[in-house]
């Protein structure tokens, strides 16, 4: 786990964790930055940390990387055509 305390520069309190792995731009796009999101509880910043490359996990079905925080993008396209096909 996280062992770096992080902190607001300004109010010297601990970050509160908003968002793990939120995913930066586009769903399409291949190794995308992810981003953890903090909030500081003082004065209300939003401060962004990339994302640790170990998240990311390889999908046991297509062997395809995503990120651990997200369902398998290359998998839930698949799903969709597999269902206009069926349809
Ligand atoms: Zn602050
Ligand atoms: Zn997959």
């Amino acid at each position: 786990m996280m062992s770096e305390k992080r902190e607001c520069p300004a109010c010297h309190v601990k970050l509160e964790e908003r968002s793990e792995g939120y995913a930066m731009g586009s769903a399409l796009t291949l190794n995308r930055l992810h981003a953890d999101i903090y909030t500081c509880p003082e004065c209300r910043r939003i401060f962004l940390y990339e994302s640790e490359g170990d998240r990311m996990v390889k999908c046991p079905v297509c062997g395809n990387m995503h990120h651990a925080g997200e369902k398998c993008l290359f998998c839930a396209l698949n799903e969709v055509q597999g269902a206009n096909a069926a349809s």
